[in-house]
């Protein structure tokens, strides 16, 4: 027998590659669905111990392929099916069919762009502009709320052209997980909630990234000047779930007649503020999301070069703590985020410390929080800021303040070199990239004299400390970068005594 805590986590939709030698379980007999399986982690929550060990292989299939397998116990419908049959064995046959019928269908986001024929549809009797693909119909309403949709039968016409799902836009979707985590919360059934807002949401105009001029805009009450502003719709979507619409004013949105929604999953940001609003409806304090808005809408674009994670994915994954340097400071992530970053600290996060996957946490003892909170910021939008940096009293009194770091006149290179040893180490390349344009931009506009030597010799001491050839390539890039310029300005930096020891 396994120990549980030696399995790793179910990956979900990010699925296994490769050779990695992982079990898998299917069902068996007459109960067997063609590419059904399920990963060793959730045969171990949900089937061993269970009555419906009876229908699934008790001897593990070990993966032997390149290719992708991914665990359909993470499919919304299977696994909360799989977990009613644990304790209700008499759900068993008509959940089998449901589960059955759900594996003939493609992901909503593969049934985009597709001809409506593609797949069947179900239209919400209340809500007649609801329409949602079958697998959407299967993961959220089946279970509960079938008697609340019909299956549509489209015109031949129809059928030809495209149809997109409503659970396929965020709006929709935000509003279901809200009114879901309601029904959660309290105990009750906010179905109706559901359809009352979807009603309203598809009666206000799209939220578009297009010809926005005549939208209605809106802000949060204590935000002052345009620098964030959100359309009817994600007010509707985002807000009356968890009780925040009261919080927000109409506002006369201009911004350089660049009108698009801050929600906008398209906008730079969107991620950013998606996670300080889920932040605010768990912890259900507005002002967290207010005040990071107010804080950090008037700061300018940084690099525009962002990879679009999936919301979907990171709105339904877990948080993980990190407890980041010698005080092991509490910071908190999205696994998907991580997952979507970093190999390995995502296996930090999956292995060994799966009993507490939501609430576990690891320790990062030989990073500082500034260097984590860069990480995240980086992980979050594409792009970190260089942080608050409090100049010795020699600089008179000078704070630089929260200066972007693709503008700072003054080089914070040790932040940037600490930075890239940590995506150096857990394999972040873009982020790596990124740290050795900002000290290479820095150290170009940088005017050395004698006062500011120590910033550059601490950057010195800092990359030959912790910089080597074990890195990707064979070669420290860092190091390769700051000896050059060290070269450069040998000069300047001979008159400090404290160089010759370095270079010796
Ligand atoms: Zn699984
Ligand atoms: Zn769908
Ligand atoms: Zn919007």
């Amino acid at each position: 027998m396994v120990e549980r805590v030696k399995i790793p986590a179910c990956k979900g939709p990010a699925g296994h590659t490769g050779l990695d030698g992982s079990r898998w379980y299917g069902m068996i007999g007459a109960w067997e669905i063609q590419g059904f399986v399920i990963c060793d982690a959730c045969y171990h929550d949900l089937v061993a111990w269970s009555q419906l060990r009876r229908y699934f292989t008790t001897t593990p299939t070990i993966k032997s392929d390149e290719g992708s397998w991914t665990c359909d116990a993470a499919v919304p419908l299977i696994k909360e099916g799989l977990r009613r049959a644990t304790t209700s064995p008499n759900l068993w046959d008509d959940l089998h069919l449901l589960f059955r019928r759900r594996m003939e269908y493609s992901s909503c986001m593969e049934m985009k762009n597709l001809q409506a024929r593609s797949t069947h549809w179900y239209g919400s009797k209340a809500v007649p502009d609801l329409i949602v693909c079958t697998t959407c119909y299967l993961d959220h309403f089946v279970l509960d709320h079938a008697r609340s949709w019909e299956l549509l039968s489209l015109t031949a016409e129809k059928q030809q052209q495209q149809l997109d799902c409503a659970m396929h836009t965020v709006q929709i979707y935000s509003a279901w997980v809200a009114c879901k985590r309601v029904s959660i919360a309290e105990n009750t059934d906010e179905y109706d909630g559901f359809e009352d807002l979807a009603r309203i949401i598809l009666k206000s105009p799209p939220c578009s990234t297009e010809d926005m001029r005549n939208a209605t805009w809106y802000t949060p009450q204590d935000c002052t000047g345009d620098a964030f502003a959100i359309c009817k719709r994600c007010v509707l979507a985002f807000m009356v779930g968890p009780g925040f619409a009261t919080e927000f004013k109409e506002v006369n949105f201009r911004r350089n007649g660049n009108w698009v929604c801050d929600l906008n999953p398209a906008t730079p940001r969107f991620l950013k503020y998606l996670a300080k609003y889920e932040a605010a409806v768990k912890r259900e304090n507005f002002s967290i999301f207010s005040e990071f808005v107010s804080e950090y809408a008037p700061l300018p674009d940084l690099l525009e070069t962002r990879r679009m994670a999936d919301y979907k994915e990171i709105i339904h994954s877990s948080h993980f703590t990190f407890l980041v340097g010698e005080d092991q400071t509490p910071l908190t992530i999205y696994t998907a985020v991580v997952q979507n970053n970093s190999d390995p600290l995502y296996a930090l996060i999956s292995n060994g410390h799966m009993k507490e996957s939501n609430t576990g946490n690891a320790a990062l003892e030989d990073v500082e929080v500034e260097t984590f909170m860069g990480f995240c910021e980086y992980a979050y939008t594409g792009a970190y800021v260089t942080p608050d940096r409090t100049l010795s009293q020699d600089d008179e009194g000078r704070h630089l303040g929260h200066e972007p770091a693709s503008s700072s006149p003054d080089p914070n290179g040790l932040f940037h070199a600490k930075l890239y040893v940590f995506a150096t180490k857990y394999l972040i390349e873009p982020l790596r990239k990124q740290c050795l344009i900002f000290i290479h931009r820095d150290l170009c506009s940088f005017s050395l004299k004698r006062e500011s030597t120590p910033v550059i010799l601490d950057l010195l001491d800092f990359t030959y400390a912790h910089s080597g050839r074990g890195e990707p390539g064979g070669k420290s890039l860092l190091r390769d970068l700051v000896i050059h310029y060290a070269a450069r300005e040998a000069r300047t930096l001979a008159d400090d005594l404290d160089v010759s020891a370095l270079v010796d």
